[in-house]
């Protein structure tokens, strides 16, 4: 109850959820739990939920995301309706609905209007209050153009629980009460947590590697539950790329079915990142300016900036003299952006000092403002140097 208070007080009013529609979501859980208390532990059932959680998580990660809403490959009309109506019967609304909201994630991450972001409107709302919350029931056509031509889509979107009537249905009549508890209501309970901890937790925890606009992180373990969407970082950072693991080792089991699909003739033009711009950025998440703000202090021999900053500090002196404007105009730019981090560092060390939950949001804001902060301050030098070197200025001899 305590918590429920709290969230109130710290959303803004506009962000409220529908009783009906909370009462709803909680029924669903309840005959998961109830039903398997009733049926009893079997691992007939246990095997169907997984393997029900799996089919559909496929066709969530690699049908509503990769293909509905990136575009990331090509499906012939009727593979293209099935992807669309195993979609659907995970219950997450019509495909139309679901591909319209993500483009629009794309297109605000982590901003006012961002209808999703845990750093915006905290974790709840990204995780599930959005969706309760009823503001954003209807499906915005104008997004989805490419998709919204096809009748049969738009007929699948306007009747959202048809497939997973069909679903829960096929499943009582083949396997019984065990196949409608496990292999339904169970599965899709936890495949509704697993799909929406990509909008929620893969904001707020894990690794960032590539310096995106937006707080999206990588991780193994999501991206083991979700079939290769815990590489969320990877995919802001090239969302049309039909593969969210970059390397080897980044585990991305959607992928790897789309490349099977690929070989038998089924997938088409599957899109890849391009490999140097991977690599690059890889070899960048060494030396990771959001890691350098956690650790600022220690590490400068692998700080970009700090190089940067030594290098300029050299140059400075021999620069003074010239009275140049141009440089003059970076150096004042670069004091600007030293004074603004430094604040923003006592901020932070501040914020993190203090234990209330309310920080914790404060603190992302905070780390995407450094994050921007540093990256102004190493432009901006990186441009003083280049001038200063262009004006035939070098460091000063060490004394
Ligand atoms: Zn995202
Ligand atoms: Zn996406």
């Amino acid at each position: 109850m305590t918590q429920t208070a709290e969230l109130s007080t710290a959303t803004p009013p506009q962000h409220v959820v529908r009783p009906s529609a909370v009462a709803g979501f909680l029924l669903v859980h309840a005959a998961a739990i109830a039903g398997v208390a009733l049926v009893g532990f079997s691992w007939t059932g246990v095997a169907l939920c997984v393997a029900s959680y799996y089919l559909r998580m496929f066709a969530i990660t690699a049908g509503f995301h990769r293909y509905f809403s990136h575009r990331a490959y090509r499906l012939a009309r009727v593979p293209q309706f099935l992807m669309a109506f195993l979609g659907q019967t995970s219950a997450q609304k019509g495909v139309l609905w679901w591909a319209s909201n993500h483009r629009h994630h794309h297109k605000y991450s982590d901003r006012p209007e961002d209808i999703h972001s845990p750093v915006q409107n905290g974790f709840w709302w990204s995780h599930i209050g959005w969706i309760l919350s009823g503001l954003y029931d209807e499906t915005d056509y104008t997004r989805i153009p490419d998709l919204a031509k096809f009748p049969e889509l738009r007929w699948l979107d306007r009747n959202q629980y048809a497939a997973t009537m069909v679903y829960a249905v096929a499943l009582f009549f083949a396997f019984g009460w065990t196949g409608l508890i496990y292999g339904y209501f169970l599965s899709t309970v936890l495949l509704w947590h697993g799909t929406f901890t990509i909008n929620s937790v893969m904001h707020l925890f894990g690794r960032r590697v590539f310096p995106t606009a937006d707080q999206s992180r990588n991780s193994m373990i999501f991206a083991l539950v979700t079939m290769g969407e815990g590489w969320h970082n990877n995919h802001h950072y090239y969302p049309s790329s039909a593969a969210q693991g970059f390397t080897w080792w980044q585990v991305d089991m959607s992928f790897s079915l789309l490349w099977l699909g690929e070989k038998i003739g089924l997938v088409k033009g599957l899109r890849r990142a391009p490999s140097p711009a991977v690599t690059e950025a890889l070899a960048l998440a060494r030396t990771k300016l959001d890691v350098s703000v956690e650790t600022s202090g220690q590490a400068m021999e692998d700080d970009p900036l700090a190089q940067l900053a030594a290098r300029w500090d050299g140059i400075r002196d021999a620069a003074r003299v010239t009275a140049h404007q141009a440089l003059a105009d970076l150096e004042a730019a670069r004091l600007r952006a030293v004074q603004r981090l430094d604040v923003l560092q006592a901020d932070y060390a501040a914020a993190r000092t203090r234990a209330e939950a309310a920080a914790s949001n404060r603190l992302v804001e905070l780390r995407a403002e450094i994050e921007n902060t540093r990256r102004e301050l190493h432009d901006t030098l990186v441009r003083l140097v280049e001038a200063a070197e262009n004006l035939g200025l070098s460091a000063a001899a060490p004394a």
